[in-house]
């Protein structure tokens, strides 16, 4: 028989968090330590985006260093793993089901927004690994219905991972990072989220652009925000939140991250 696995939000930090992610690193790795081990892991990153869902199918997939202008020791991290072409299929088919068209990419590898979590939090490198790509344009309730469909793989031994941001400005990012105090909205949105995310207050989640403070200076490009919601459609209406790891990097990033029982 296998355990229903909660579902995870992950705010995965810049490429640089594969080689030290302050104490995210630690919960992170923590936290896989507490989980039944799972057959294979479905993760949602920013940092796939398509038009259509799209699953990777590969056998394998290789490491993508999926950035710019990092020093020469972040290219040489490697996180390959192996794929899980029957789960992308599985999932392809639940997906149909539900009224989506999606398809899959049997030659993507693996982006950093998935690999700088799994790193740590699997470091052997030996769960099979299937990504799923977020569609910026159709926004919150697209990707909750995408979670929705996905949700009967919790009892098939599948970790369900979204993988972004709480806040994500890049602009600020490079103008402030390093800056002592962090801006209010970086304390204001991440506190609005684990309010609204504890009251299961669903409808102003979805209308979270409206409803939240600082929305747009918090997320002034929707990807990394979105797979959260991949994240509570699997985990379900009742599911109970909890912040395992809450803090600000280079006071900006947001590095919160929750799990859903
Ligand atoms: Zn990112």
């Amino acid at each position: 028989m296998t355990t229903r696995l909660p579902t995870l939000f992950l705010s995965h930090g810049s490429p640089m968090h594969a080689l030290d992610a302050g104490g995210a690193g630690p919960a992170w790795e923590a936290l896989a330590a507490s989980l039944p081990r799972p057959r294979a892991i479905l993760i949602a990153s920013a940092h796939w985006e398509t038009t259509l869902p799209m699953l990777t199918g590969g056998e394998r997939l290789e490491t993508l260093h999926d950035f710019s202008g990092f020093p020469p020791e972040l290219y040489r991290v490697r996180y390959d793993v192996p794929g899980a072409p029957e789960l992308a299929a599985r999932a392809g088919q639940l997906l149909k089901d539900a009224g989506y068209t999606p398809a899959i990419n049997a030659c993507r590898g693996i982006d950093h927004g998935a690999w700088v979590p799994l790193k740590w939090m699997y470091p052997a490198r030996d769960v099979p690994v299937v990504q799923l790509s977020v569609q910026t344009a159709l926004g919150a309730a697209h990707h909750l219905g995408l979670g929705e469909a996905l949700a009967p793989l919790r009892d098939e031994g599948v970790l369900v991972i979204g993988s972004g941001h709480v806040t994500h400005n890049l602009r600020d990012w490079a103008a402030h990072r390093g800056d002592r105090q962090p801006a209010d909205y970086v304390v204001q949105f991440p506190a609005w989220l684990n309010e609204r995310l504890l009251r299961r207050e669903r409808d102003e989640l979805l209308a979270w652009q409206e409803r939240a403070p600082s929305a747009a200076r918090a997320h002034p490009t929707d990807e990394h925000f979105l797979p959260i919601f991949i994240a509570l459609g699997a985990a379900g209406a009742d599911a109970a939140p909890t912040r395992f790891y809450t803090a600000i990097d280079a006071g900006v990033l947001s590095m919160d991250a929750y799990r859903f029982d």
